[in-house]
């Protein structure tokens, strides 16, 4: 099956009532961890790269393991998304080099780091939009700061300084035809995003159901949504780590979010922490070893168990076989009857 779009995706999630993970990767390993999950648990899979990932993997090394993932796994209906596209330029990029979804963070500058005015947001994602739609791609966008770093991207504040704004999410929605929206209700990316058991205070779920309630037809996205869960950081510890405690979002949070619009869960730390414990512990156990293959097969098996996990925690497991992929040109003809409407 050939890459589809997100948005195809994220319509037939909405429909079925379920979430989507959308899952980062930098490298082969990562890419067969997601496709072994996605073939385990019969789930379509969202495969994201951040501007880092571009950069490590040179950007066609990434395009082409993706395409070998489409040759091997035929029955999987895959979606290749830019996350955190820093300006137009990158997410034009994308697009040229064949990703099928990008994000347009004009939350941010293109330092990836100064928080932007609403006016710069609104027209750099409009002029992202108008790119992407007319060759079928879909546009995620986002309103509000999230908290945290993540690749070197992010304003490195707590995930609760800029919180969405449920009016100017529905003004932003109208004035950019955005496809999916990321909002910032207390999530942060990276391993740190709670220092205890997040609450109501700290993660804002009823500010996410009030957006819903405002955007019932956006596809909402939740960023920095890794569990983290203390298993793994205690493997990672118990091998010689350093990791100091720290929680994510509950999965049950997340399965609240999935009930009031969420489509899309970004998850990297938790693949992260999986396959970092998994190689401290090849390294401790077996000192001797040298081969990378004696360290990467186990580390890329815990991630697939990780990966599984979350896909059948959202409810994307089975639903493999929903639907026929919408060709991109398909995609963009719809586009443009929308927009002439
Ligand atoms: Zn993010």
């Amino acid at each position: 099956m050939p890459l589809v779009s997100m948005r195809q995706l994220l319509d037939e999630a909405a429909r079925g009532g379920y979430g989507v993970g959308a899952f980062n990767v930098n490298n082969m390993e990562q890419i067969q961890a997601i496709m072994e999950a996605a073939r385990e648990t019969q789930s379509p899979v969202i495969v994201q790269a951040s501007r880092g990932a571009r950069s490590y993997s040179q950007d066609r090394f990434l395009y082409h393991l993706m395409l070998a993932a489409t040759e091997l796994y035929p029955e999987i209906p895959m979606v290749l998304h830019q996350d955190h596209g820093n300006s137009a330029e990158t997410c034009k990029s994308a697009i040229a080099l064949g990703f099928t979804s990008v994000m347009m963070d004009g939350s941010l500058m293109p330092d990836g780091k100064t928080p932007s005015t609403f006016e710069y947001n609104v027209k750099t994602t409009r002029e992202v939009v108008e790119a992407a739609h007319a060759k079928g791609v879909t546009v995620e966008g986002e309103i509000g700061v999230l908290g945290g770093i993540e690749d070197g991207h992010g304003a490195g504040l707590d995930g609760l300084s800029h919180l969405t704004d449920p009016d100017q999410a529905a003004e932003f929605v109208g004035l950019t035809g955005v496809d999916a929206l990321a909002i910032a209700i207390g999530t942060s990316h990276g391993a740190y995003k709670f220092s205890k058991k997040p609450t109501g205070e700290t993660l804002k779920m009823d500010r996410l159901i009030e957006i819903h309630k405002r955007l019932p037809n956006t596809h909402l996205v939740m960023h920095g949504s890794s569990s983290v869960p203390k298993e793994l950081q205690d493997i990672i510890n118990q091998y010689g780590g350093k990791l100091r405690p720290t929680w994510g979002v509950p999965v049950e949070e997340i399965q609240l979010g999935i009930k009031n619009g969420v489509r899309k869960v970004n998850v990297d730390t938790d693949c992260r922490l999986a396959i970092t414990g998994a190689i401290r512990k090849v390294f401790t156990e077996k000192p001797e070893e040298f081969d990378p293959r004696s360290y990467l097969k186990p580390a890329r098996e815990a991630m697939r168990r990780v990966v599984a996990l979350r896909m059948t925690q959202f409810g994307q497991a089975g639903h493999v076989g929903d639907y026929a992929p919408i060709p991109l040109e398909e995609m963009a003809k719809r586009y443009r009857e929308l927009s002439a409407a």
